[in-house]
């Protein structure tokens, strides 16, 4: 049985990814930092083991990793998900900004990475999945720092791909479109329907839908597929 676990899984696509594996019979560990009384009630109704961490502060997001793994006996899969989305015009981003972007959308991924590595390459096997953005392949207006994070897990993707490779360990990466979650809740409903019409399959993803996908990657049917980006996002980057 795979152990498995899933940072930022207490809302949206983290939470989907978690009932999913759960569903294909793995034990799954998430970590959360705000939504307790969501995260303690997606425990309750999974059996998913829930634990509180910061993925941005180094010393949080270790002790976490660390009690994740020891609720599991040890790690076959992560799904670095943890993310936060912030729009502001580049000159108005400050110093703050910037900093609390990359430490939890990049930095979040290096540091929860670090810690499972050693217990996958042990064991010769193991699969990593990164959730980037389509804004991380094309960039996108008004989120640069945003953009400069996610396109920053993506050559992290490529380059421990080839690291651990030799040892067994599979690093992927998922480029989502713009998926119904609330980190899409402060767009009004214009902003969504020009989303959707730029969109070829017209609408926006669902989490599930987003779920499906990493836990392909993260399987054994994705057994050659290594430091890949894998865009899911009704076609609005071909
Ligand atoms: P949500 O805002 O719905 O959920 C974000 C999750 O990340 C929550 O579980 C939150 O936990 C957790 N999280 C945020 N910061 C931290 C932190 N410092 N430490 C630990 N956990 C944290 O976002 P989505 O589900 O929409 O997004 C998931 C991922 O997908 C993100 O990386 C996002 O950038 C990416 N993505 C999303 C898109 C979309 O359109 N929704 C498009 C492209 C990419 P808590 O609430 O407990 O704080």
């Amino acid at each position: 049985m795979n152990r498995v676990i899933i940072t930022g899984g207490s809302r949206g696509i983290g939470k989907a990814c978690v009932e999913r594996f759960i569903r294909e019979g793995c034990r799954v560990a998430f970590i959360y930092k705000n939504s307790r009384e969501a995260a303690e009630s997606l425990a309750a109704s999974t059996g998913a083991f829930a634990v509180r961490g910061d993925v941005a502060d180094p010393e949080s997001a270790a002790a976490a990793m660390e009690k994740a793994i020891e609720l599991l006996g040890g790690v076959d899969i992560l799904v670095n998900n943890a993310g936060i989305a912030q729009f502001a015009l580049f000159d108005q981003i400050s110093e703050q900004d910037w900093h609390t972007m990359i430490e939890t959308n990049l930095g979040g991924a290096y540091r929860c990475s670090r810690i499972a590595v050693p217990h996958m390459v042990a064991q010769k096997s193991g699969a990593i999945v990164n959730i980037s953005s389509m804004w991380g392949i094309s960039g996108a207006s008004c989120e640069v720092h945003y953009s400069a994070a996610k396109a920053g897990l993506i050559g992290m993707t490529k380059a421990l791909a080839k690291e651990l490779a030799p040892s067994g360990v599979r690093v992927n990466c998922i480029a989502p479109g713009a998926i119904a979650t609330e980190m899409n809740s402060a767009l009004d409903d214009e902003a969504i329907a020009a989303i959707c019409e730029e969109t070829p399959l017209g609408r926006l993803g669902r989490p599930e839908e987003l779920a499906a996908s990493v836990f392909f990657l993260a399987s054994n049917e994705a057994s050659f597929i290594t430091g890949q980006t894998l865009s899911v996002d009704g076609g609005y980057i071909v």
